[in-house]
């Protein structure tokens, strides 16, 4: 399928000179919606992996049906306050400013195998703090997996030597 093609490109959201890749054209369409995550899934098929982590709010639509389709656990990563249990923090730089991500404290075990799923890798600082957060309770990142890459803004490097997999690219 040509997942290009469902995706949406909005131009000047939310600031001028921003090309929105816009996902909710994607996922209102079931065959294409399913047809997505199976490509991801495809690429994992057989690799040993306990849990999928997903950062608020599209990493959860996402992550979670990408956990359904590997057999594996879904974690939630959000913004600060609101997770109810005791959490661990990991800050990143926003446009203007920082943000601080959360997960709880007992998400992860030592040594579990972590894939991380996003719909999309813009400059990598949403998803370098939330390797951090895997690091910080010892668990093993053996993945990260987008749909959409922005290649021109050179997320991956920003992500070291974690295994990046995205479906569809922007240059
Ligand atoms: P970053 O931390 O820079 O990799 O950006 C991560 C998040 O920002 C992504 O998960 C997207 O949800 C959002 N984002 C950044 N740039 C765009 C874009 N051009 N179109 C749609 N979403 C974007």
């Amino acid at each position: 399928m040509n997942f290009k093609e469902k995706i949406r490109v909005i131009p000047d959201f939310p600031s001028e000179g921003i090309r929105f890749k816009d996902i909710t054209t994607l996922l209102k369409d079931g065959e294409a919606y399913r047809a997505a995550i199976e490509a991801l899934a495809e690429h994992y098929k057989g690799m040993e992996i306990d849990v999928v982590l997903g950062p608020e709010a599209r990493g959860f639509v996402v992550g979670a049906p990408l956990a359904l389709a590997l057999g594996a656990g879904f974690v939630p990563v959000r913004k600060k306050g609101k997770l109810p249990g005791e959490t661990i923090e990991a800050k990143y730089d926003l446009e203007y400013g920082k943000d601080i991500l959360t997960m709880h404290k007992d998400a992860i075990q030592p040594g579990q195998k972590v894939l991380i799923a996003d719909d999309l890798l813009a400059t990598g600082g949403t998803i370098s703090a939330t390797l951090d957060l895997v690091r910080q309770l010892g668990g093993e990142p053996v993945g990260v997996a987008f749909w959409i890459e922005l290649m021109y803004l050179n997320g991956r490097e920003k992500l070291g030597d974690v295994a990046v997999h995205s479906l569809v690219k922007y240059e």
